[in-house]
């Protein structure tokens, strides 16, 4: 297992080892925010499955819901018990048990392991299930470190880099899922937009006041960005005073109000000792059939754009295209996803 580098594989061969350890075709993985929300479930089930000639094999599925999944009341109830317990606890469902273990790091809540049974855990099988999510939460603390930026605690360039491509999958498979929550409730589906974010004259600040006034403001843009950001929209430090900034938002105009809301706030800040600082950003719609390689540059050339123009702005990448300052560039193919 600990060669595995990519915590959704991690997640994965959990549910993998697990299932079968408890003789359960289904289980699921809930993993949480500081704040003990549910960010993300992952589900696993298998079926035997039967082909016309009779020879059985089984299936395996896995699902992932990266974005406020949607949870059914008994098992919300059931991750509540737990995170006030702070141990594993089961409900009754018709003639199953619904069992949940959590996943702890520390005191710190994590997530969730689910599943659910016709019986109760047997004490050698709670031994198991406990070496095995400890060795789970071990490792994943290990890889939460490594995709992590040290100084502002945001994911850092490299867990960009490695789940770029998941990422792009599961935008697509959201925009183009008709049973969605925003399909049934008549809205547009959503859509996700790519920013660049940059300090502006940063060298300048860290020349005049020194690099601990400049590291401890990188943490404080951080924290405006996460302020003015939603919860699930996803931000990175990308490179020193640079940022991307993964945003769920219906329209343009939305999303230019979303970038433009963290502009402001930075705009407004009294840093201590530096006073007002500003920052630039270009940004991009998260096409799914463009590579993310692709939107990444779109957004970085809007980002020059809008220092070119003079700073503290933001700037959209179709219609700086638009307006002629940018030229399109051929994109990368369509089809390879
Ligand atoms: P512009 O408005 O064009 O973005 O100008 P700038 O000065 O912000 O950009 P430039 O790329 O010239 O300088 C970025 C500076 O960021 C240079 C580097 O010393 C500083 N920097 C990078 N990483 C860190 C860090 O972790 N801490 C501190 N304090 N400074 C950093
Ligand atoms: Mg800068
Ligand atoms: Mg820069």
């Amino acid at each position: 297992m600990t060669s595995i580098r990519d915590t959704y594989l991690v997640e994965q061969s959990l549910l993998l080892i697990l299932g079968p350890v408890l003789g359960v075709l289904e289980t699921s993985l809930y993993r949480v925010d500081d704040n003990g929300v549910v960010l993300r479930a992952l589900h696993h089930s298998r079926t035997v499955v039967t082909e016309a000639n009779g020879v059985q094999h089984v299936a395996e599925f896995v699902e992932e819901v990266a974005n406020d999944p949607d949870i059914s009341n008994p098992v919300r109830e059931l991750l509540d018990n737990v995170r006030l317990l702070g141990k594993p606890c089961s409900k009754k469902l018709e003639s199953d048990l619904l069992i949940c273990y959590p996943l702890r790091s520390g005191d710190e809540l994590r997530g969730y392991f689910v599943f659910k049974r016709d019986r109760e855990v047997t004490p050698v099988e709670d031994g198991i299930v406990h070496g095995v999510l400890e060795v789970f939460t071990n490792y994943y603390e290990l890889l939460d470190t490594s995709q992590r930026d040290q100084l502002t605690g945001l994911l850092n360039r490299y867990s960009l880099e490695m789940n770029l491509g998941r990422l792009w999958n599961l935008l697509s498979a959201r925009i183009h899922d008709s049973e969605s929550e925003d399909t049934r409730r008549g809205l547009a589906p959503q859509t996700y937009w790519l920013g660049m974010l940059d300090i502006d004259h940063f060298k300048s600040i860290n020349d005049t006041y020194g690099h601990i006034i400049g590291d401890e403001m990188l943490i404080l843009v951080t924290h405006l960005l996460e302020s003015s950001f939603r919860q699930s929209d996803l931000i990175y430090r990308y490179g020193g005073e640079e940022f991307i900034a993964i945003i769920a938002a219906n329209d343009l105009e939305s999303a230019t109000l979303a970038f433009e809301r963290a502009r402001k706030k930075i705009e407004l800040f009294q840093f201590p000792q530096v006073g007002h600082v500003t920052i630039s950003g270009g940004f991009s719609g998260a096409d799914p059939s463009v590579l993310p390689q692709e939107v990444i540059n779109r957004a970085d050339s809007s980002l020059y754009a809008a220092k070119n123009a003079g700073r503290n702005r933001i700037y959209h990448y179709d219609t700086l295209v638009k307006e002629g300052v940018l030229k399109e560039v051929a994109s990368g193919s369509v089809d390879l996803f």
